[in-house]
């Protein structure tokens, strides 16, 4: 039984994991795909904080092959996404009941083991069980989703409202999706061509580069009345300059994704156009509506490079992820069932 422990920056320990029993409230999980993040590959570079130690892996799903007597609604044989973020079971709203006010969220990987491990022993309600139509690619995808919604909910724009999403990796890919399923119009932003191509062929409109030109295109794209909110994807490395240049006055600027952004920002584009800028970092709370959305055809991986790998070594791909995050949307997949 394999369990992969990130012990400091860089020390990543292959462990092995004592069988354990489940309590009358926990399911046991044995992991069958991880999908290696930007974050996971971070965390392991040591530029995201982790409590060490801490088993690497944020998004992973897997089989229930045990369960306790007082679960409800998942049983053995189960396919079930491991829910990426938990209440913290310490907090004013987590004691009076109300976890999903949370006010600070536990992550995988990061606050409590993740799951590049052969299998998980926790609380039912920290699995989300996964109908037959999302299909595992599709459920990889979850975390992504729920991050998107997150953000489009305290965006709340109404219907053909202008969003640039700047930075056309994955969840780059992912909002740009989301936003037309929202009935909005995404307006995706990026110096990496693939990536541009990829979304160009997956049917997003309006895709330009963050070149001498940008402003012009978006005030030719928006009948010059620029967009109605902009959304900086955190890895995607682009000049933080970027989203406040596509706006209009008074307008959210959201900086989105799972990896923190290290950036000293120019703050008078600000100050000219009265912009509002705060971040996301999860989509907590959000799990089951991404769900929903991924049974209603909101994304569609079908374009996105995959690879699928049953042999691995994590402390190479996480490297090499670290260098490339920033522009690749390819999936890389870990698949650990025997
Ligand atoms: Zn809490």
């Amino acid at each position: 039984m394999d369990n992969w422990v990130l012990f400091g920056a860089k020390i990543l320990k292959k462990q092995t994991q004592s069988e354990s029993q489940v309590s009358a409230t926990q399911v046991k999980v044995r992991v069958t795909h991880v999908l290696l993040s930007a974050y996971d590959a971070l965390s392991y570079t040591g530029a995201a904080k982790v409590k060490y130690p801490k088993t690497i892996g944020r998004v992973a799903i897997g089989v229930v092959t045990d369960t306790g007597e007082n679960c409800y609604g998942v049983n053995k044989g189960s396919r079930v996404y491991l829910n990426a973020v938990r209440p913290c079971g310490k907090c004013y709203a987590c004691k009076s009941g109300n976890k999903g006010e949370c006010t600070s969220p536990l992550v995988a990987g990061s606050d409590f083991d993740g799951f590049l491990r052969d299998f998980v022993v926790c609380d039912y309600s920290e699995v989300t069980v996964l109908p037959d139509s999302v299909d595992d690619m599709l459920a990889l995808c979850i975390e992504n989703v729920a991050l998107a919604e997150n953000i489009y909910d305290r965006l709340n724009l109404s219907t053909g409202s202008r969003v640039a999403i700047i930075g056309a990796g994955f969840l780059g890919s992912v909002l740009a999706q989301i936003a037309l399923y929202h009935k909005l119009v995404p307006i995706v932003i990026d110096n990496y061509t693939q990536n541009i191509e990829r979304l160009r062929n997956s049917g997003i409109f309006y895709t330009f580069a963050a070149d001498d030109n940008l402003k012009a295109n978006i005030e030719e794209a928006t009948s010059g009345s620029m967009c109605d909110a902009a959304i900086y994807t955190s890895n995607c490395k682009l000049p933080l300059s970027v989203p406040a240049s596509v706006l209009a006055r008074k307008k959210d600027m959201v900086l989105g994704g799972f990896c923190t952004v290290n950036f000293a920002l120019d703050t008078s584009p600000l100050f000219e156009k009265n912009l509002r800028i705060y971040s996301v970092s999860d989509g907590y709370g959000y799990t089951e509506t991404a769900v929903n959305m991924l049974v209603h055809g909101a994304v569609d991986v079908s374009h996105f490079q995959k690879e699928i790998l049953k042999e691995f070594n994590p402390e190479a791909l996480l490297s090499d992820l670290a260098e490339k995050a920033t522009q690749d949307s390819k999936m890389t997949v870990l698949k650990l069932i025997l």
